[in-house]
C-alpha cells in the first residue's frame, strides 16, 4: 500500500499522489482533510487555521489538481498565489516544487528586492503559477508584465497579515485584475480586522472552514515564563538558555530592530554562532540567515516579528521571546514557528515588569498559565507585581472587545494574587557562564 493512501480518499491526481509518496506524507493534516475535498469541488474558500498547521499543502494540492486535470498549454498564468514576505513566497515555491515534481507545472516567484527586468523576463516565460508578494506584482502588473486574465485560482495566504503589512489596495487591485469565474481560497492564521472587508470584495458565496481559533496554541508545545529585572539581566538569561537548553535550533525574537541588533552583538560576543534577521536586512542577508538556519549550520536566529514571518525551519523547537509580543495574536504566530506537524518545542518568555501586564493580558487571551520557570544563579529580584493591576484591556487583536466576554476571564485585579503558582526552579541548575553584561542604556522601543 502506498504510504499516500490516506491521501488518496480525496481522488487527487495520480502524479500528486506519487510526490506525496515521495515526500512520505501519510496522514493529511486536519487543515487539508476540511479543505483539500472542498477546494476540489471549486468552491470559494475562507479558511482560519493555525501557522504550521500544513495549510500550504492545503491549497497547493488542490490548485495542481485543477492545472492538471486540463492542460492548457497555451495560456497565461493560471494561478496567482500572494503572500505576505518574501521568505513565506520562497517556502512556497518550494512546497509547489516538491508537490509538481512529477508534472511539467512551473512556479515563479517574483518579490521585492529583486531585479524587476529579469523577473519581467520570467513572466515572459509563462509559468503556470505565479508566487509573490502584493507591492512587486502590482508594480509588474502596472509595467505590463503581469497578464492575468487566464487566472483560475486565486490564492491570499496569510491575508490578515497581508492587511497589516498595508497590502489591502494592491491585493483588491490584483484579485480586480483576475477573471471573475475564478476560484479564490483565502488562508489567515487569525480573524484580525479588516479582513471581513476584503472576503467581501474577493470571495464569492465562501465555505468557511475555522481550523482553529486564534487562541489555540499547539499543545506539542511547552510555554514558559522566566522573570528578568532588566534587558541586561534578559542576555543573560538568552544566554544560559540557548547554552544549557536542549534543543536543535532556535529563534530569539525582539520586538525592535535596535534590541535585535545589539542581542545579536552579545551573544556573537559570549561564542554563540547567530544570524540576525530583520526588515532593514537586505534580500541576500535575509536569505543567506535562513538557508544556514535551514542546513544547520547556524542553530541560533536573532528576529523581529515581521522578518520571522511564515518562516518554516526543520528542528525549530526553542522559541525565547525576548520581549513580549504586543499582542496574543502575535505571540501565536512567534510560537507557531516551533512545534510545526506535529513536533514538540518550547517558548520561553522573559518577563520584566514592562511586560508582566503585556504578559497576563496574553495569558487571559489564550485562556492559559504560563509555567513559571527561574534559573538557579540567574533569579530575578523581581517577582512581579504586589497587586495585580487591573489592565481591563486583553491583549490580541483590536478586536479584543469580545475576548474577555468570550473567555469568561475576571478582571485580573479580581483574580487572587496567590492563583499564580510561584516560580518553579528549573530541572536543569547551573551558574551563569557568561561574563557579566556591562549595562548599556536599552534601545529605544
Ligand atoms: P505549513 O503550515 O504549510 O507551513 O506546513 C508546515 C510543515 O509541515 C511543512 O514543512 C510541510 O511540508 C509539513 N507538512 C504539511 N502537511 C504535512 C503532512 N500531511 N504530513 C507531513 N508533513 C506535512
Amino acid at each position: 500500500m502506498p504510504r499516500s493512501a490516506l491521501f488518496a480518499q480525496f481522488a487527487l491526481h495520480e502524479r500528486l499522489l506519487k510526490a506525496l509518496d515521495s515526500l512520505s506524507f501519510t496522514e493529511p493534516t486536519a487543515v487539508q482533510a476540511a479543505a483539500i475535498p472542498k477546494a476540489l469541488e471549486g468552491r470559494d474558500l475562507r479558511v482560519t487555521a493555525q501557522t504550521g498547521s500544513g495549510k500550504t499543502a492545503a491549497f497547493v494540492l488542490p490548485l495542481l489538481h485543477r492545472l492538471l486535470a486540463e492542460e492548457k498549454p497555451k495560456s497565461g498564468a493560471r494561478a496567482l498565489i500572494l503572500l505576505p514576505t518574501r521568505e513565506l513566497a520562497q517556502q512556497t515555491l518550494k512546497e509547489v516544487e516538491r508537490f509538481a515534481q512529477f508534472t511539467f507545472i512551473k512556479g515563479c516567484l517574483i518579490t521585492g528586492g529583486e531585479d524587476f527586468k529579469v523577473q519581467g523576463a520570467r513572466l515572459r516565460k509563462n509559468p503556470e503559477i505565479i508566487i509573490g508578494t502584493p507591492g512587486r506584482l502590482s508594480e509588474q502588473f502596472n509595467a505590463g508584465n503581469l497578464p492575468l486574465g487566464d487566472v483560475e485560482v486565486l490564492v491570499l495566504d496569510e491575508a490578515d497579515r497581508m492587511l497589516d503589512m498595508g497590502f489591502a489596495e494592491d491585493v483588491l487591485k490584483l484579485a480586480g485584475e483576475c477573471p471573475q469565474a475564478r476560484q479564490t481560497l483565502l488562508f489567515s492564521a487569525t480573524a484580525g480586522s479588516g479582513l471581513h472587508e476584503m472576503v467581501e470584495k474577493v470571495l464569492r458565496e465562501p465555505q468557511v472552514l475555522q481550523l482553529n481559533r486564534v487562541s489555540e496554541l499547539n499543545e506539542d508545545v511547552r510555554q514558559q515564563i522566566i522573570l528578568a529585572d532588566h534587558v541586561a539581566h534578559k542576555e543573560q538569561l538568552v544566554h544560559w538558555l540557548l547554552g544549557n537548553e536542549p534543543y536543535e535550533k532556535a529563534i530569539v525574537f525582539t520586538n525592535t530592530r535596535a534590541q535585535a541588533d545589539r542581542l545579536t552583538g552579545r551573544l556573537i560576543a559570549n561564542g554563540h554562532k547567530v544570524f540576525v534577521l530583520h526588515g532593514e536586512k537586505d534580500q541576500k542577508e535575509r536569505k543567506l540567515a535562513i538557508d544556514r538556519l535551514k542546513q544547520g549550520a547556524v542553530k541560533i536566529l536573532v528576529a523581529t516579528d515581521v522578518a520571522a514571518r511564515g518562516l518554516d525551519v526543520e528542528g525549530l523547537d526553542l522559541v525565547i521571546n525576548f520581549d513580549m509580543p504586543r499582542s496574543g495574536d502575535e505571540y501565536v504566530h512567534r510560537i507557531g514557528r516551533t512545534g510545526r506537524a506535529g513536533a514538540s518545542g518550547v517558548a520561553i518568555s522573559l518577563i520584566c515588569h514592562g511586560d508582566w501586564n503585556l504578559m497576563s493580558s496574553i495569558e487571559r487571551y489564550l485562556k492559559l498559565r504560563f509555567e513559571n520557570r527561574a534559573i538557579q544563579g540567574l533569579k530575578a529580584n523581581y517577582h512581579g507585581p504586589k497587586k495585580l493591576k487591573a489592565s481591563g484591556k486583553a491583549a490580541g487583536t483590536k478586536k479584543k472587545k469580545t475576548d474577555g466576554k468570550k473567555t469568561g476571564a475576571k478582571p485580573a485585579a479580581k483574580r487572587k494574587p496567590a492563583a499564580r503558582p510561584k516560580a518553579a526552579p528549573s530541572s536543569v541548575v547551573s551558574q551563569d557562564g557568561m561574563a557579566p553584561l556591562k549595562r548599556k542604556k536599552p534601545a529605544a522601543e
